[in-house]
């Protein structure tokens, strides 16, 4: 019995947007990490399986059997300038799997080897990225966030070559699908009709059937991803997520994160925050992230114009319009909606104690994480642990006044209150220091074990439990100045 029951819809139904490609054979795979609860919930049969074997199948050293591995071809707007041919230029599709609540889900490669689409790329990918990715994903997902997440991260024993010398690794990602944004805009970009319909009556099939039903499908398809994206950018807002490289070709048309390369957490709140070393005009900045995702949508939205209306392009822009523009008060309701049960209050419409809470953290440059986890604590009196988040700690008092006010009318006992805000404000994120502990171990000594550890912790990023003081602090103000991710 095979280990992956693949099926290969993507190759099969589109053969023009996927290029048949073989991985690189690595000299040397190690398992760095198997995940085997991902593994399980996919219904693949590894159980059996030695670690060599498992390195070996999701290396590229011996493909798994069924796997049609494929590089997708995509475009992109990269900090806001075209790229018409991008693709797949260091990943491959190998196929899909139909889960056990019988979802469709890619299972691809990253850092297998150059394609077709590498450029000047080497094809490869280095340990400590893949393990970002990794931390990353498993975390948004453990905090309720729709991600890829990795399945597998195998060293290939060589060197890859950056500014320096760094270990090599292939990550195995398992998405929703790996339909993105610039996925249509290849296709849009070469006038190529046909290709285009058949990408969106295929993503129609795969994420959104109901607007097959519907008058326009490919309006109502516009629809359906703007409403998933605008819960997604909610959601990250509301865990303090930066992408970092929210390129057309990193946005998904399932509503997945993907392709979070130099991403992070914010720690202190503050909605200029960038990281990424690349990102010098902080074009991605957290506080852009809405904004951005729109101006995103908008090239998507560009793409369908032809399926809209195929006689005349130009009549389909106001719908279209109206649905992109429609992506900030969606977006709104989320955030709000969201923000306002981080309170453990009703979502009230216009401005009110959500924005006021947040201008407090901002004027006082409170720990974004924290703030909100020790709302639980104040319900019953003991901000404490709260004030110590404020450097003018007094100026809280007159909005938790209002805010207590606001939740004694909803009639809960302090407890449940206290309760509900557990619930919803986690803990434990990736911080960043953390973050670069666990990968400069693996990279620099092939120690797993800090990854793991955090991981664990993450996995449960509501509960708090004793002994993981560390994982809680921000941290120490000297280690971050400046700190930039790659
Ligand atoms: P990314 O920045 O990873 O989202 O990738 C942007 C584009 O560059 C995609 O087309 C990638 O396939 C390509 N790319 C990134 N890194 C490499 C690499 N090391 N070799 C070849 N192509 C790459
Ligand atoms: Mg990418
Ligand atoms: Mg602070």
């Amino acid at each position: 019995m095979p280990t992956i029951a693949f099926d290969n819809s993507y190759a099969r139904d589109l053969p023009q947007h996927a290029t048949p490609w073989q991985p690189a054979a690595p000299r040397a795979p190690s398992l760095l990490y198997w995940n085997a609860a991902l593994a399980q919930e996919l219904g693949l049969d590894t159980t059996a399986l030695a670690a060599e074997t498992l390195a070996a199948q999701f290396s590229g050293a011996q493909l798994p059997d069924g796997a049609q591995p494929v590089a997708q071809a995509y475009a992109g707007h990269q900090f806001g300038g075209f790229s018409p041919s991008l693709g797949d230029g260091r990943a491959l599709l190998l196929g899909e799997v139909i889960d056990r609540r019988g979802q469709r889900r890619d299972i691809a490669f990253k850092g297998s080897g150059r394609t077709p689409f590498s450029r000047r790329g080497d094809g490869k990918a280095a340990v400590a990225p893949m393990l970002r990715e990794l931390i990353i994903g498993e975390a948004l997902q453990a905090l309720g966030i729709p991600t890829t997440r990795a399945l597998a991260v195998v060293a290939t024993g060589e060197e890859v070559y950056r500014e320096t010398t760094l270990p090599g690794a292939v990550l195995t990602r398992v998405a929703a699908s790996h339909i993105r944004v610039g996925t249509f805009q290849y296709f849009a970009a070469r006038g190529e009709y046909e290709q285009l319909k058949a990408l969106a009556d295929y993503t129609i099939a795969r994420h959104y059937p109901a607007p097959a039903a519907a008058a326009n499908p490919y309006l109502a398809l516009l629809q359906g991803v703007c409403a998933a994206q605008a819960q997604l950018i909610a959601q990250w807002m509301h865990v303090g997520f930066i992408h970092g490289v929210m390129n057309t070709d990193n946005m998904t048309l399932s509503g997945e994160s993907i392709d979070f390369g130099p991403c992070a957490f914010m720690d202190d709140y503050d909605p200029d925050t960038v990281f990424s070393s690349i990102d010098s005009q902080g074009r991605y900045a957290y506080g852009n992230q809405p904004w951005i995702a729109q101006w995103n949508l908008a090239r998507l939205a560009e793409t369908l114009l032809p399926l809209i209306a195929p006689d005349d392009p130009a009549s389909a822009v106001p719908a279209a319009t109206e649905i992109v523009e429609g992506f900030a008060q969606q977006y709104l309701q989320h955030w709000r909606v969201q923000g306002y049960r981080k309170l453990a209050l009703p979502p009230q419409d216009g401005p009110g104690l959500l924005e006021d809470w947040l201008a407090l953290l901002a004027a006082q440059a409170a720990d974004h994480t924290l703030a909100w986890r020790y709302l639980a604590d104040a319900v019953a009196g003991d901000a404490a642990r709260l004030r110590t988040q404020f450097a003018a700690p007094a100026a809280l008092d007159g909005w938790l006044a209002s805010w207590r006010q606001q939740l004694a009318a909803g009639g809960l006992a302090p407890d449940e209150v206290a309760a509900a805000l557990r619930a919803a404000n986690p803990l434990y994120i990736p911080r960043n220091h953390l973050v670069e502990e666990a990968l400069a171990a693996a990279s620099d000594h092939g120690d797993m074990a800090p990854t793991r550890q955090l991981l664990a912790v993450l996995a449960q990023p509501f509960n708090e439990r004793a002994g993981l003081e560390r994982y809680t602090q921000p941290a120490p103000a000297a280690l971050m100045t400046g700190y930039r991710t790659f």
